[in-house]
Protein backbone atom coordinates (compact mmCIF):
# COMPACT_ATOMS: atom_id res chain seq x y z
CA UNK A 1 0.00 0.00 0.00
CA UNK A 2 1.37 3.35 -0.94
CA UNK A 3 2.50 5.52 2.13
CA UNK A 4 0.30 8.56 3.82
CA UNK A 5 1.75 11.85 3.74
CA UNK A 6 2.34 11.45 7.49
CA UNK A 7 4.75 8.41 6.92
CA UNK A 8 6.57 9.60 3.79
CA UNK A 9 7.41 12.53 6.19
CA UNK A 10 8.46 10.03 9.15
CA UNK A 11 10.24 7.83 6.84
CA UNK A 12 12.04 9.99 4.38
CA UNK A 13 12.29 13.83 5.92
CA UNK A 14 12.56 13.24 9.76
CA UNK A 15 15.98 13.41 10.10
CA UNK A 16 17.63 14.41 7.34
CA UNK A 17 21.36 15.98 7.44
CA UNK A 18 23.24 16.38 10.78
CA UNK A 19 21.91 17.40 14.14
CA UNK A 20 22.44 20.79 14.98
CA UNK A 21 22.29 22.19 18.44
CA UNK A 22 21.41 25.53 16.83
CA UNK A 23 17.43 23.29 16.09
CA UNK A 24 15.42 24.22 19.05
CA UNK A 25 12.49 21.80 17.52
CA UNK A 26 13.04 21.01 13.77
CA UNK A 27 10.58 18.18 11.73
CA UNK A 28 7.06 17.53 13.31
CA UNK A 29 5.48 20.29 14.89
CA UNK A 30 3.62 23.62 13.45
CA UNK A 31 6.95 25.43 12.81
CA UNK A 32 10.65 24.64 13.73
CA UNK A 33 12.32 26.83 16.27
CA UNK A 34 15.84 28.03 15.56
CA UNK A 35 18.25 30.12 17.34
CA UNK A 36 20.42 32.94 15.81
CA UNK A 37 23.73 33.15 16.63
CA UNK A 38 24.14 36.90 18.04
CA UNK A 39 25.91 39.06 15.78
CA UNK A 40 25.28 36.96 12.81
CA UNK A 41 22.44 38.19 10.16
CA UNK A 42 20.26 35.01 8.64
CA UNK A 43 20.79 35.46 4.93
CA UNK A 44 17.64 32.73 3.43
CA UNK A 45 16.94 32.05 -0.19
CA UNK A 46 13.85 29.75 -2.01
CA UNK A 47 14.05 28.29 -5.22
CA UNK A 48 11.71 25.77 -7.16
CA UNK A 49 12.96 23.68 -9.47
CA UNK A 50 10.20 21.95 -11.60
CA UNK A 51 10.14 18.95 -13.71
CA UNK A 52 10.39 19.63 -17.35
CA UNK A 53 11.27 22.96 -17.33
CA UNK A 54 14.34 22.59 -14.60
CA UNK A 55 15.38 19.74 -15.07
CA UNK A 56 14.43 16.73 -17.74
CA UNK A 57 11.87 14.61 -17.02
CA UNK A 58 14.09 11.95 -16.82
CA UNK A 59 16.61 12.91 -14.33
CA UNK A 60 17.62 10.39 -11.89
CA UNK A 61 15.63 11.27 -8.37
CA UNK A 62 18.86 11.48 -6.75
CA UNK A 63 20.06 14.03 -8.81
CA UNK A 64 16.69 15.99 -8.22
CA UNK A 65 17.15 16.21 -4.74
CA UNK A 66 21.29 16.90 -4.94
CA UNK A 67 20.59 19.73 -7.59
CA UNK A 68 17.20 21.60 -5.79
CA UNK A 69 19.78 21.86 -2.38
CA UNK A 70 22.54 22.77 -4.44
CA UNK A 71 21.16 25.74 -6.01
CA UNK A 72 19.85 26.99 -2.84
CA UNK A 73 23.50 26.57 -1.18
CA UNK A 74 24.67 27.91 -4.31
CA UNK A 75 22.60 31.57 -3.55
CA UNK A 76 24.51 31.53 -0.26
CA UNK A 77 27.58 30.60 -1.17
CA UNK A 78 27.62 33.89 -3.51
CA UNK A 79 26.55 35.91 -0.14
CA UNK A 80 29.39 34.85 1.51
CA UNK A 81 26.90 33.11 4.08
CA UNK A 82 27.57 29.79 6.13
CA UNK A 83 24.65 27.44 5.44
CA UNK A 84 22.64 26.15 8.26
CA UNK A 85 19.33 24.98 7.54
CA UNK A 86 16.82 24.42 4.50
CA UNK A 87 13.35 23.17 3.87
CA UNK A 88 11.55 21.58 1.69
CA UNK A 89 7.96 22.01 -0.22
CA UNK A 90 7.80 19.15 -2.41
CA UNK A 91 4.84 18.04 -4.87
CA UNK A 92 4.82 14.57 -5.81
CA UNK A 93 2.55 12.96 -8.37
CA UNK A 94 2.67 9.95 -6.75
CA UNK A 95 3.81 8.02 -3.28
CA UNK A 96 6.78 6.23 -4.65
CA UNK A 97 9.05 4.77 -2.26
CA UNK A 98 12.10 4.38 -4.93
CA UNK A 99 11.81 8.08 -5.77
CA UNK A 100 11.84 9.20 -2.71
CA UNK A 101 14.51 6.44 -1.34
CA UNK A 102 16.58 7.60 -4.20
CA UNK A 103 15.35 11.50 -3.98
CA UNK A 104 16.36 11.60 -0.09
CA UNK A 105 19.80 10.38 -0.54
CA UNK A 106 20.71 12.81 -3.17
CA UNK A 107 19.26 15.21 -0.44
CA UNK A 108 21.07 13.93 2.23
CA UNK A 109 24.05 13.30 0.97
CA UNK A 110 25.01 17.53 0.12
CA UNK A 111 23.00 17.97 3.28
CA UNK A 112 25.77 16.09 5.06
CA UNK A 113 28.42 17.44 3.06
CA UNK A 114 27.21 21.33 4.09
CA UNK A 115 26.27 20.07 7.77
CA UNK A 116 22.54 21.69 7.10
CA UNK A 117 19.79 20.13 8.33
CA UNK A 118 16.06 20.09 7.33
CA UNK A 119 13.90 21.84 9.70
CA UNK A 120 10.38 21.22 8.11
CA UNK A 121 8.63 21.76 5.06
CA UNK A 122 5.40 20.31 3.39
CA UNK A 123 3.92 18.04 1.32
CA UNK A 124 1.41 18.16 -1.69
CA UNK A 125 0.21 15.87 -4.75
CA UNK A 126 0.61 17.33 -8.06
CA UNK A 127 2.83 17.79 -11.08
CA UNK A 128 6.99 16.80 -9.91
CA UNK A 129 8.31 19.99 -8.33
CA UNK A 130 10.60 20.65 -5.83
CA UNK A 131 10.71 23.96 -3.89
CA UNK A 132 14.01 24.67 -1.04
CA UNK A 133 14.49 27.55 1.15
CA UNK A 134 17.95 27.48 3.03
CA UNK A 135 19.15 29.50 5.29
CA UNK A 136 23.12 30.85 6.52
CA UNK A 137 24.96 32.97 8.70
CA UNK A 138 27.13 35.85 7.77
CA UNK A 139 28.72 38.05 10.23
CA UNK A 140 26.40 41.31 10.50
CA UNK A 141 27.54 43.47 7.53
CA UNK A 142 30.12 40.98 6.27
CA UNK A 143 27.31 39.54 3.36
CA UNK A 144 28.85 39.94 -0.39
CA UNK A 145 26.42 42.10 -2.24
CA UNK A 146 25.80 42.48 -5.91
CA UNK A 147 26.32 46.17 -5.42
CA UNK A 148 30.07 46.88 -4.54
CA UNK A 149 32.05 46.58 -8.20
CA UNK A 150 34.29 49.21 -8.97
CA UNK A 151 35.88 50.40 -12.04
CA UNK A 152 39.16 48.85 -12.29
CA UNK A 153 38.08 46.05 -10.41
CA UNK A 154 38.84 42.51 -12.05
CA UNK A 155 35.92 40.11 -12.84
CA UNK A 156 36.34 36.58 -11.37
CA UNK A 157 34.84 33.20 -11.69
CA UNK A 158 35.28 29.89 -9.62
CA UNK A 159 35.85 27.43 -12.23
CA UNK A 160 34.57 26.38 -15.40
CA UNK A 161 31.42 27.43 -17.73
CA UNK A 162 29.61 26.21 -20.52
CA UNK A 163 29.54 22.33 -19.27
CA UNK A 164 25.83 22.75 -18.35
CA UNK A 165 25.03 24.49 -21.07
CA UNK A 166 26.90 21.94 -23.60
CA UNK A 167 24.94 19.07 -21.53
CA UNK A 168 21.26 20.15 -22.27
CA UNK A 169 22.60 20.61 -25.80
CA UNK A 170 23.37 17.50 -26.12
CA UNK A 171 20.47 15.75 -25.02
CA UNK A 172 18.34 17.99 -27.41
CA UNK A 173 20.78 17.00 -30.12
CA UNK A 174 23.49 13.84 -30.13
CA UNK A 175 26.83 15.42 -30.14
CA UNK A 176 29.98 13.29 -31.35
CA UNK A 177 32.15 13.89 -28.10
CA UNK A 178 33.68 11.12 -26.22
CA UNK A 179 31.49 9.63 -23.63
CA UNK A 180 33.46 10.52 -20.67
CA UNK A 181 33.73 14.32 -21.97
CA UNK A 182 29.78 13.73 -22.41
CA UNK A 183 29.51 12.21 -18.66
CA UNK A 184 31.14 14.55 -17.20
CA UNK A 185 29.17 17.59 -18.51
CA UNK A 186 26.19 15.98 -18.04
CA UNK A 187 27.75 15.21 -14.13
CA UNK A 188 27.75 19.43 -14.02
CA UNK A 189 24.09 19.21 -15.27
CA UNK A 190 22.59 17.04 -12.61
CA UNK A 191 25.08 17.44 -9.95
CA UNK A 192 26.63 21.23 -9.72
CA UNK A 193 29.35 21.78 -6.75
CA UNK A 194 27.45 24.64 -4.39
CA UNK A 195 30.81 26.82 -4.17
CA UNK A 196 30.58 26.99 -0.23
CA UNK A 197 33.80 27.47 0.80
CA UNK A 198 34.98 29.60 -1.70
CA UNK A 199 31.88 32.11 -1.15
CA UNK A 200 33.17 31.96 2.64
CA UNK A 201 36.83 32.48 1.91
CA UNK A 202 35.86 35.55 -0.16
CA UNK A 203 34.34 37.79 2.30
CA UNK A 204 36.29 40.98 3.14
CA UNK A 205 37.89 40.95 -0.32
CA UNK A 206 35.18 40.33 -2.97
CA UNK A 207 33.36 43.77 -3.99
CA UNK A 208 30.78 42.27 -5.36
CA UNK A 209 29.22 38.53 -5.83
CA UNK A 210 26.58 36.38 -7.74
CA UNK A 211 26.27 32.26 -8.27
CA UNK A 212 26.37 31.73 -12.29
CA UNK A 213 22.87 30.38 -12.80
CA UNK A 214 21.67 32.12 -16.04
CA UNK A 215 24.91 32.37 -17.77
CA UNK A 216 28.06 34.72 -16.69
CA UNK A 217 26.50 37.50 -18.96
CA UNK A 218 23.56 37.72 -18.03
CA UNK A 219 24.24 37.37 -14.21
CA UNK A 220 27.56 39.76 -14.32
CA UNK A 221 24.70 42.09 -15.90
CA UNK A 222 23.06 41.97 -12.63
CA UNK A 223 26.44 42.77 -11.06
CA UNK A 224 26.99 45.74 -13.40
CA UNK A 225 22.98 46.83 -13.14
CA UNK A 226 23.32 47.30 -9.27
CA UNK A 227 26.47 48.48 -9.37
CA UNK A 228 26.55 51.44 -11.82
CA UNK A 229 28.97 50.45 -14.06
CA UNK A 230 30.52 48.67 -17.00
CA UNK A 231 32.77 45.77 -17.93
CA UNK A 232 34.82 44.18 -20.22
CA UNK A 233 34.76 39.97 -20.44
CA UNK A 234 37.82 38.64 -22.27
CA UNK A 235 36.61 35.87 -24.27
CA UNK A 236 40.05 33.52 -24.38
CA UNK A 237 40.79 34.22 -20.80
CA UNK A 238 37.51 32.22 -19.95
CA UNK A 239 37.69 28.62 -18.57
CA UNK A 240 36.15 26.51 -20.61
CA UNK A 241 35.97 22.63 -19.59
CA UNK A 242 37.59 19.82 -21.59
CA UNK A 243 34.41 18.72 -22.14
CA UNK A 244 33.54 22.11 -24.01
CA UNK A 245 37.40 22.67 -25.40
CA UNK A 246 37.06 19.34 -26.83
CA UNK A 247 33.47 20.41 -28.27
CA UNK A 248 35.08 23.40 -30.07
CA UNK A 249 36.19 21.53 -32.76
CA UNK A 250 32.46 20.44 -33.29
CA UNK A 251 30.18 23.52 -32.40
CA UNK A 252 32.66 26.30 -33.69
CA UNK A 253 34.12 28.64 -31.29
CA UNK A 254 31.49 31.34 -31.32
CA UNK A 255 29.28 28.28 -30.60
CA UNK A 256 31.39 27.19 -27.89
CA UNK A 257 32.21 30.60 -26.16
CA UNK A 258 28.24 31.48 -26.25
CA UNK A 259 27.54 28.54 -24.05
CA UNK A 260 30.25 29.13 -21.63
CA UNK A 261 29.31 33.17 -21.71
CA UNK A 262 25.29 32.35 -21.80
CA UNK A 263 23.92 29.02 -21.27
CA UNK A 264 23.60 29.04 -17.22
CA UNK A 265 23.32 26.42 -14.44
CA UNK A 266 26.78 26.44 -13.90
CA UNK A 267 27.07 27.68 -10.47
CA UNK A 268 30.17 29.15 -10.22
CA UNK A 269 30.57 32.33 -8.46
CA UNK A 270 31.06 35.23 -10.40
CA UNK A 271 33.05 38.10 -8.16
CA UNK A 272 35.06 41.19 -8.53
CA UNK A 273 38.35 42.65 -6.25
CA UNK A 274 41.04 44.79 -6.84
CA UNK A 275 43.74 43.32 -8.84
CA UNK A 276 46.40 44.56 -5.71
CA UNK A 277 44.65 41.77 -3.78
CA UNK A 278 44.83 38.88 -6.13
CA UNK A 279 47.61 36.90 -4.74
CA UNK A 280 45.78 37.21 -1.38
CA UNK A 281 42.43 35.98 -2.76
CA UNK A 282 44.31 33.61 -4.83
CA UNK A 283 45.78 31.75 -1.83
CA UNK A 284 42.32 32.08 0.36
CA UNK A 285 40.33 30.02 -2.61
CA UNK A 286 43.52 27.42 -3.12
CA UNK A 287 43.18 26.75 1.25
CA UNK A 288 38.82 26.53 0.61
CA UNK A 289 40.10 24.05 -2.79
CA UNK A 290 38.81 26.07 -5.32
CA UNK A 291 40.40 28.07 -8.33
CA UNK A 292 40.33 31.77 -9.45
CA UNK A 293 40.19 32.38 -12.70
CA UNK A 294 40.01 36.75 -14.39
CA UNK A 295 38.13 36.75 -17.13
CA UNK A 296 37.17 40.34 -17.51
CA UNK A 297 37.62 44.39 -15.55
CA UNK A 298 34.99 46.67 -14.67
CA UNK A 299 34.96 49.91 -16.13
CA UNK A 300 33.00 53.09 -15.47
CA UNK A 301 31.50 52.84 -18.99
CA UNK A 302 28.05 51.00 -18.78
CA UNK A 303 27.08 48.19 -20.75
CA UNK A 304 28.98 44.74 -21.25
CA UNK A 305 31.59 43.95 -24.00
CA UNK A 306 32.97 40.78 -24.96
CA UNK A 307 36.64 40.60 -26.46
CA UNK A 308 39.21 38.98 -28.32
CA UNK A 309 43.02 39.08 -27.23
CA UNK A 310 43.08 40.89 -30.17
CA UNK A 311 40.81 43.51 -29.62
CA UNK A 312 38.23 42.05 -32.38
CA UNK A 313 34.83 42.68 -30.44
CA UNK A 314 32.92 38.97 -29.85
CA UNK A 315 28.82 39.52 -30.08
CA UNK A 316 27.63 36.67 -28.48
CA UNK A 317 24.54 34.77 -30.07
CA UNK A 318 22.45 34.15 -27.40
CA UNK A 319 21.73 35.83 -23.46
CA UNK A 320 20.72 34.17 -20.40
CA UNK A 321 18.11 31.83 -19.40
CA UNK A 322 15.34 34.06 -18.50
CA UNK A 323 11.62 32.42 -18.05
CA UNK A 324 8.96 35.06 -19.17
CA UNK A 325 10.75 36.89 -21.82
CA UNK A 326 9.82 33.96 -24.64
CA UNK A 327 13.09 34.33 -26.35
CA UNK A 328 14.67 31.10 -25.26
CA UNK A 329 16.26 28.02 -26.79
CA UNK A 330 16.65 26.54 -23.47
CA UNK A 331 13.51 24.02 -24.25
CA UNK A 332 14.35 21.49 -21.80
CA UNK A 333 14.68 23.94 -18.51
P1 LIG B 1 0.69 21.45 9.11
O1 LIG B 1 -0.56 20.86 8.55
O2 LIG B 1 0.60 21.89 10.54
O3 LIG B 1 1.33 22.45 8.21
P2 LIG B 1 2.17 19.25 8.06
O4 LIG B 1 1.38 18.00 8.18
O5 LIG B 1 2.21 19.96 6.74
O6 LIG B 1 1.70 20.23 9.23
O7 LIG B 1 3.66 18.98 8.50
C1 LIG B 1 3.93 18.34 9.72
C2 LIG B 1 5.39 18.52 10.06
O8 LIG B 1 6.17 17.89 9.05
C3 LIG B 1 5.83 19.98 10.09
O9 LIG B 1 6.81 20.10 11.08
C4 LIG B 1 6.43 20.20 8.73
O10 LIG B 1 7.42 21.21 8.75
C5 LIG B 1 7.02 18.83 8.43
N1 LIG B 1 7.07 18.55 7.00
C6 LIG B 1 6.02 18.45 6.13
N2 LIG B 1 6.45 18.15 4.89
C7 LIG B 1 7.79 18.05 4.97
C8 LIG B 1 8.82 17.80 4.04
N3 LIG B 1 8.57 17.57 2.74
N4 LIG B 1 10.08 17.81 4.47
C9 LIG B 1 10.35 18.06 5.77
N5 LIG B 1 9.45 18.29 6.70
C10 LIG B 1 8.17 18.31 6.32
MG1 LIG C 1 1.89 22.19 6.28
Amino acid sequence: MALSEFEIIQHYFHELGPRRSDVVCGVGDDAALLEVPAEMELAVSLDTLVSGVHFPADTPADAVGHKALAVGLSDLAAMGAEPAWFTLGLTLPASDEDWLTAFSAGLGALAARHGVRLVGGDLTRGALSVTIQVHGFVPRGAALLRRGARPGDRVYVTGSLGDAGLALRALRAPLSLPPDLLHGARRHLERPVPRVREGLALRGLAHAAIDVSDGLCADLGHILAASGVGATLWVDALPLSPALQAAQDILGEADSLSLALTAGDDYELCFTASPADEPRLRHRLAEAGGVLCPVGVIESRRGLRCEHADGRIFFPPARGYEHFSGSSDEASR
